[in-house]
Formats: structure tokens, C-alpha cells, sequence
């Protein structure tokens, strides 16, 4: 992001949700953005994912400008480049588990990497089940086996622990920081718990749409270390 403006205008009301904003994010990092309720977290995650456009300001992906692709080239770059977590899931539920994978996989040529992705998160002898037969916890990794069997570049996680007991947001955050170390993925995680910033290589607060600061981990926390 380099100087990254967002400005949300509603009727003649104006929210400035992102404030000359600038940062990098690398292949191979968990990120995590972190900041209170309405600094502008998902404003900038959506930014990122090709959801929402900023209102000025570059956006580079390696070296594609993203702000000024047109409609299909950005409808391509959401389908290639990005994958997606959120906090409620978002399965389909007349679909089983690994036939939500599946529907992913499909946009890569490949059905049978389906069932590898719901093994990479443990989820093998749950794979029948529809989604209202799985518990948060479980839903929310076969969303992150959904988002990674797309094999994205940027795989962009909005508070996907927000709603799971913090034992299991841990570990689901274990599986995106492994996606994140094992490929050339990079995953970006919103949240506004400090404490997983402990978990990050990179850690982007945000305050009020502005850049708070921006610190490496050189060495990172192991979940036992984390207090929640
Ligand atoms: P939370 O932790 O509550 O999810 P957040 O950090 O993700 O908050 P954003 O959703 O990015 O915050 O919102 C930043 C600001 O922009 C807020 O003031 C919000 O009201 C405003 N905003 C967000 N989306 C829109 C929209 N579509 N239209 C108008 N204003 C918006
Ligand atoms: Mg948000």
C-alpha cells in the first residue's frame, strides 16, 4: 500500500476509514492487522482482496496496480491470486465438507486435492458432514481448507477466531501460520486481539485509519505462550 486513502461517503456524510496509509506485505509472512473496532482493519482487508477499491493512493501487487485494473481483470485476480476466511464461515450448507473444498478446488482443474485439503487441516473423518453437523471450530477449517485449495497467493483472514472459545482460535491461528511458513502463500490476519500479535512475523496496528506502527517478530511465540 502506498499512500493508501478510503474514504466512505454516505448521502453527504464522509468516513475517512484509511488515512495515507502505507505498508508491505511478503510471501512466505503471517501478518497480522491489528486494531480496535472501526480503526479500518477490514476496510484495508478488503482493499487487499479486490472487494472494494481505495478511494486514492497505490495498491501494488508485485508490480500490478490493482486500483486501476478493469472490472474483469479484477474479477481474475480475486479468482487467482486471493483466497478469503471470515469470522461466520460462509459454507455453503446444502454442501458436505469436503464438497465445500471442492467447489475451490475445482477452480484450480483439481477435485481430488478436495480431500487433501480437509486432511492439511484435520478434518478427514469429518468430511461427510454437512455444515450444521460441524462444530464453529471445524466449519472454520474447512473454510480455511476452501480459501487454501485455490492455492492463493494472499489468503485474507477478517477475525476468524472472533467467534470460536480461544483454544480453538488458536489453533486455527496454528493453521494459518503454518499455510503462511509452507508455501509461497502469504496470509494476512485481521484481529483485534493484541495478544496474537505475539504469533505474527509482522504486525500492522491501526488506529483511527492510520498506521499506529509497524513491527517485525524476528522469532515467534508458540501458542502455549500466548495467554487467552
Ligand atoms: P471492526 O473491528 O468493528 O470490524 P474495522 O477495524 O474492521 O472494525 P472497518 O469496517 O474497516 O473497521 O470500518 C472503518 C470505518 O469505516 C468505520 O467508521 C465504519 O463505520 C466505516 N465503514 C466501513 N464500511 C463502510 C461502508 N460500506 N460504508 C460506509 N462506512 C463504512
Ligand atoms: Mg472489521
Amino acid at each position: 500500500f502506498k499512500n493508501i486513502n478510503k474514504i466512505y461517503k454516505i448521502g453527504d456524510q464522509e468516513v475517512k476509514a484509511l488515512k495515507n496509509v502505507n505498508f508491505e506485505i511478503e510471501k512466505g509472512e503471517f501478518t497480522v492487522i491489528l486494531g480496535p473496532s472501526g480503526s479500518g482493519k477490514s476496510t484495508a482487508l478488503n482493499i487487499l482482496g479486490g472487494i472494494d477499491k481505495a478511494t486514492s493512493g497505490q495498491f501494488l501487487f508485485d508490480e500490478l496496480e490493482i486500483n486501476s485494473l478493469t472490472e474483469a481483470k479484477l474479477s481474475d485476480y480475486r479468482r487467482d491470486i486471493v483466497g478469503f476466511v471470515f469470522q461466520f464461515y460462509n459454507l455453503i450448507p446444502s454442501l458436505t465438507a469436503v464438497e465445500n473444498v471442492g467447489i475451490a478446488a475445482q477452480l484450480t482443474g483439481n477435485q481430488s486435492l478436495a480431500n487433501a485439503y480437509i486432511e492439511k487441516v484435520g478434518l478427514s473423518h469429518r468430511k461427510h458432514n454437512f455444515p450444521a453437523q460441524l462444530s464453529g471450530g471445524e466449519m472454520q477449517r474447512v473454510s480455511i481448507a476452501r480459501a487454501l485449495a485455490k492455492k492463493p497467493k494472499l489468503l485474507l483472514c477478517d477475525e476468524p477466531t472472533g467467534a470460536l472459545d480461544s483454544v480453538t482460535g488458536l489453533k486455527i491461528i496454528d493453521i494459518l501460520r503454518k499455510a503462511s511458513e509452507s508455501s509461497e502463500t502469504a496470509v494476512v490476519m485481521v484481529t483485534h486481539n493484541a495478544e496474537f500479535a505475539k504469533l505474527a512475523h509482522k504486525v500492522i496496528r491501526l488506529h483511527d485509519g492510520e498506521v499506529a506502527s509497524i513491527e517485525t517478530n524476528k522469532t515467534l511465540a508458540n501458542l502455549s505462550e500466548v495467554i487467552v
